[in-house]
């Protein structure tokens, strides 16, 4: 099956042209300052024109277009429910009007993190399981389920995919969703720097030097032996590691499959998580295994075959 599908996040827009299991062509617009949907769907059209010219085909090859969208989406209907501070003329857009009229093709839509987890169990890490979790740890916290080889959708269609926010500290902090101490406003890059920004001896730390601390410079300072940065670093995995008890407590997953930029420190946070899933989650039948996403940046493209796919 060849598709066209749009990975839609808060900062770009990936447009590929894929077929079964590979990713023909691609490309990447930049939508940081893009303030409404509206605005970014002409580029996308004109993208997939592109894309097709040089792969040497007519769009009218590939059997539809499919959307991850980085919020609350009803697939069924094939509208978005719900943004968070981004795109909110999404929610006003018939994008199955939007994809017959301009591609002739018809359209599916689906949440981003949930079309990621397609894609690893259909092309990467969670292949050959039907159980999956998956955590992506970025600007956000991303984290769906998958049971019986089925992404958990739910009757408003948020069941699975608020995994970031499983709270994990009841006086913690707000939120972006509303509720306090979610694992997202406990330990993503959104809220890091206020986690950073609060820490006793911060200013004597080798932290005060970076205008924003980041995963990276947290990881790589704790690396070099930075008592701050290893503390920090210590609370964030344990963020990590209290959110997929949670969630290996909701979802019975036999594998959680972990992406995000600062998987690059996977050597440290793996173990931590595994060990710390042995020691604290209820499976008495045995051990999560806990694996690296395998697909990175494409896994949200490689999810549109078997989403497509999914009656
Ligand atoms: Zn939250």
């Amino acid at each position: 099956m060849k598709a066209l599908a749009v990975d839609l996040g808060g900062t770009h827009a990936t447009c590929g042209l894929v077929e079964n299991q590979t990713i023909l062509a691609h490309e990447t617009i930049d939508t940081d300052r893009a303030k409404s949907l509206g605005a970014v769907l002409p580029e996308v059209v004109d993208v997939f024109h592109r894309l097709a010219d040089r792969k040497g085909f007519s769009l009218t090859e590939c059997s539809a277009v499919a959307i991850g969208f980085a919020g609350l989406v009803d697939s069924c209907a094939v509208r978005v429910l719900s943004t968070n501070g981004k795109y909110e003329d999404a929610t006003e857009i018939d994008l199955a009007a939007w994809s017959r009229q301009t591609l002739g093709l018809p359209l599916r839509i689906e949440n981003d993190a949930r079309m990621a987890l397609l894609g690893e169990f259909y092309a990467g890490a969670a292949r050959g399981f039907t159980e999956v979790v998956m955590m992506t740890l970025g600007t956000g916290i991303g984290g769906v389920a998958m049971m019986d080889g089925k992404l958990l959708r739910g009757k408003h269609f948020q069941a699975g995919c608020l995994g970031g926010h499983i709270p994990v500290l009841f006086n913690g902090r707000k939120c972006t969703c509303g509720a306090i101490g979610c694992a997202e406003a406990e330990a993503a890059g959104w809220s890091l720097p206020l986690v950073v920004k609060d820490w006793p001896g911060v200013s004597q730390s080798a932290l005060s030097k970076y205008p924003h601390v980041g995963f990276k410079e947290l990881f790589e300072e704790a690396e070099r032996g930075d008592g701050v940065a290893i503390a920090i670093r210590e609370r964030c995995l344990n963020v990590w590691a209290a959110d997929a008890v949670g969630l290996v407590h909701a979802y019975d997953p036999e594998i959680i499959v972990m992406g995000g930029g600062v998987m690059q420190s996977a050597r440290v946070i793996i173990p931590y998580i595994e060990s710390y899933l042995r020691q604290y989650s209820w499976t008495p039948w045995g051990e999560v295994r806990v694996r690296v996403a395998e697909l990175g940046n494409n896994a949200a493209l490689l999810g549109a075959v078997p989403l497509l796919s999914d009656s």
